[in-house]
């Protein structure tokens, strides 16, 4: 068994969305395919994996570096000791070869891709979806129905008025979501809170709102929003300030009555050990994500639940925005919140065609592998 090609190409997602710190007006993905020599039905067996909207593509990193190494490594040394399959963990370690400790965010976007393809891979092989895979590895087998999940989307677009975003927020809840996720922190205090106001009386007290700062705020800042927040019955304050400043996201989780969220800009298990150890972060408080580096589900899954033996988090890791990995996570390892990019950054946000969204949880495909080839913007995308 061996890995015969792997192809990598850029695909567009520009937007002129934008949330408080950044615009996505030139946003790029990488995607890549893994090509193996295991064939079924006379095709061989492909692993799709692409990055997660919002650090652009990786190239550079994935052309000279990364992919280099897979394919340079000895074929066994990328194979599974007890299964007939590769091995993504041993696959992680021929890639990271040569790399340096501290520096994770520099590469571990693009190792992430290829990470995502080849667990994508390992299912196909496998015969299995992704979910049920993680289940028998390490949950014994036992895999949720559905998954909870929220509509994250209210960003700030040119001319888009508050209307807009009222009926942004109802095209959620009449998809099935009865949670949602606006950004703040693009406007004035007191325009925002204008904003979850509308909102929230235009979904109901039955349903939740979250809110998204993206990391924008100084101290000051972050302390007025956490103040004037408390007023609402909302779902989370999220990435108040800089992803790695733990003084500062303790002093907010201590000050707002809304539980905290961040992690998702985190690059390494080293830092999101960190944020527990030093973030303030209390048994309401979720990390909204994950090291975004790479699924190596053994090693999330374990801090997961060693901060939950603590009281310190409620959420689970998990790696950033790729929806259908996380969703996968969710179902067969790990119950949590999972985040859906629902009409935005497509085809690479939502779920498979044709999977509803039913009081706020949905369930997956029963395809092998992640699920790409049920959503068909996203199939397309990936035969290109
Ligand atoms: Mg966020």
């Amino acid at each position: 068994m061996r890995i015969r090609a792997i192809h990598n190409a850029v695909v567009p997602i520009a937007s002129e969305i934008r949330n408080a710190y950044i615009s996505f007006a030139k946003m790029t993905v990488s995607v890549v395919a893994i090509v193996s020599d295991v064939e079924r039905d006379g095709k061989p067996l492909v692993g799709y994996g692409f990055n997660s909207n919002g650090r652009y593509d990786q190239q550079g990193l994935l052309s000279r570096r990364f992919i280099p190494r897979l394919m340079d490594a000895d074929p066994k040394a990328l194979l599974d000791d007890e299964r007939d399959n590769f091995d993504p963990h041993k696959a992680w370690k021929a890639m990271m070869a040569d790399e340096k400790p501290g520096g994770h965010g520099e590469r571990s976007v693009a190792v992430g891709v290829l990470d995502m393809a080849l667990w994508d891979l390992v299912a196909k092989i496998e015969g299995k979806p992704l979910y049920r895979l993680l289940a028998e590895r390490y949950r014994g087998g036992k895999a949720d129905e559905s998954v909870w999940v929220y509509a994250a989307g209210g960003y700030y677009y040119p001319g888009k008025d508050i209307p807009q975003l009222v009926a942004e927020m109802q095209r959620y809840v009449a998809m099935g979501y009865e949670a949602v996720k606006i950004k703040i922190g693009g406007a004035p205090l007191a325009e925002d809170l204008e904003r979850i106001e509308a909102v929230l009386e235009a979904i109901g007290p039955s349903r939740r709102l979250a809110v998204d700062a993206n990391g924008r705020f100084d101290r000051a800042t972050a302390l007025a929003y956490a103040e004037a927040l408390s007023a609402y019955p909302l779902l989370w304050y999220e990435e108040a300030g800089d992803p790695l400043d733990y003084a500062l996201n303790a002093e907010v989780a201590a000050a707002s009555k809304v539980p905290v969220a961040t992690g998702e800009n985190l690059f390494s298990m080293q830092d999101a050990r960190n944020l527990l150890r030093h973030g303030g972060m209390l048994r309401e408080s979720w990390t909204t994500n994950g090291p975004g580096a790479e699924l190596r589900p053994g090693r999330i899954l374990a801090d997961t639940r060693r901060a939950r033996s603590r009281g310190l988090v409620a959420a689970p890791l998990r790696p950033p925005r790729r929806t259908p990995i996380r969703a996968a996570l969710g179902r067969g390892a790990e119950p949590g919140r999972e985040r859906v990019l629902s009409g935005v950054f497509e085809p690479f946000g939502g779920f498979a065609d044709g999977v509803p969204v039913e009081n706020g949880r949905v369930k997956l495909p029963d395809a092998p592998g992640i699920g790409i080839e049920a959503k068909q913007s996203l199939r397309g995308c990936m035969s290109d």
